[in-house]
């Protein structure tokens, strides 16, 4: 058993919060929302459950610090500012951020606990509300092998699948790359049995041939866009998301930023982002994203 905190317990962080809880940890929680704190200690958790309460407090005695939070801005924040992790945690806690945030605050947040003799990883995650939920997500985790193997432990009770992607920062760049190329194969998917409609050739008849031949892909086979083909995508319950196009479209805009910043030519994804973009401002961004289909007219 170790002690561990969970900051962020939001619509990811709270069910992997209370998967710890289950499997016999002593889980400090802390969040902005008193809601959030309660959820947890109604699940057995422990939390800092009045609005004084700060994460100093939270993380006096962690052994591990985990955090599920919105952006980089957050991240930053919650680990080096004055009254943060770093600042407040036992020297040598190892620090877990499973945010999905932009790799050069990833990168410097880990350099600065680093620095102060905190091991710390990226870990953001895929798998989403249900996978938090049944423990089945995926670990994308950065850092150094010795951070990652204490790490791995508890990650296996709320993931299935725990990939070491390399150093600090690496879990960000196999999830933005991956989920730019998602972004993209779901709009080319959704292309393709729009033109295929438009051409007399029903959504069936084509999955039937495409998902059997080369444009074979994930968005097609699991996801499909276009209702029927495959019952248990979105397109069959009007669009109801599963992954929103705002999550897209954040994960879209951080592989831009990355893009800029590695001096990559990513032209597909820089389309995707503007075609999500797009779906946002059209009001459909808390839509399933492969709703994109629809906004093709
Ligand atoms: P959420 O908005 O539901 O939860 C974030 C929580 O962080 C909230 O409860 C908020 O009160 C809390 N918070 C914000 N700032 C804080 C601070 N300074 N101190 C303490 N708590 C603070 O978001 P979510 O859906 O749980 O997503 C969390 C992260 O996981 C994001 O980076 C997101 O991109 C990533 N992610 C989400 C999904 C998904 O399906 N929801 C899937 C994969 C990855």
């Amino acid at each position: 058993m170790s002690k561990i905190t969970f900051i962020g317990l939001g619509n990811m962080g709270l069910p992997m919060a209370k998967n710890l809880v289950a499997a016999g940890h002593d889980v400090t929680g802390f969040d902005l929302s008193d809601a959030a704190k309660t959820a947890l200690t109604e699940a057995g958790g422990n939390a800092a459950t009045t609005t004084t309460n700060t994460i100093a407090e939270a993380v006096a005695e962690a052994e591990i610090v985990f955090s599920m939070l919105p952006a980089g801005k957050h991240v930053s924040a919650v680990y080096t500012a004055a009254d943060g992790v770093i600042a407040n945690a036992p020297s040598g806690a190892l620090l877990i951020d499973s945010s999905t945030i932009d790799v050069d605050t990833a990168r410097a947040v880990s350099a600065a606990a680093e620095a102060a003799g905190f091991p710390m990883v990226d870990a953001p995650v895929s798998g989403g509300v249900g996978g938090a939920a049944a423990g089945t997500l995926t670990f994308m985790v950065g850092g150094a092998a010795q951070a990652f193997a204490a790490a791995k432990p508890v990650l296996d009770i709320m993931g299935q699948n725990i990939f070491h992607a390399g150093g600090s920062g690496n879990g960000q760049v196999a999830k933005i790359c991956n989920n730019m190329l998602l972004g993209i194969s779901m709009i080319g998917t959704a292309e393709a049995f729009k033109l295929g409609e438009k051409l007399g050739l029903d959504a069936q008849t084509l999955f039937d041939i495409s998902s059997t031949a080369s444009g074979q892909c994930w968005s097609m086979t699991s996801y499909c866009p276009a209702p029927g083909p495959v019952p248990t995508s979105p397109a069959n319950n009007d669009y109801a998301a599963g992954f929103t196009a705002a999550m897209m479209l954040k994960d879209l805009l951080l592989a831009q930023e990355a893009s800029a910043s590695a001096d990559a030519a990513t032209p597909m994804g820089q389309r995707a982002t503007e075609l999500y973009t797009q779906m946002a401002e059209a009001g459909h961004a808390e839509l399933d994203f492969s709703g994109i289909i629809r906004e093709l007219g």
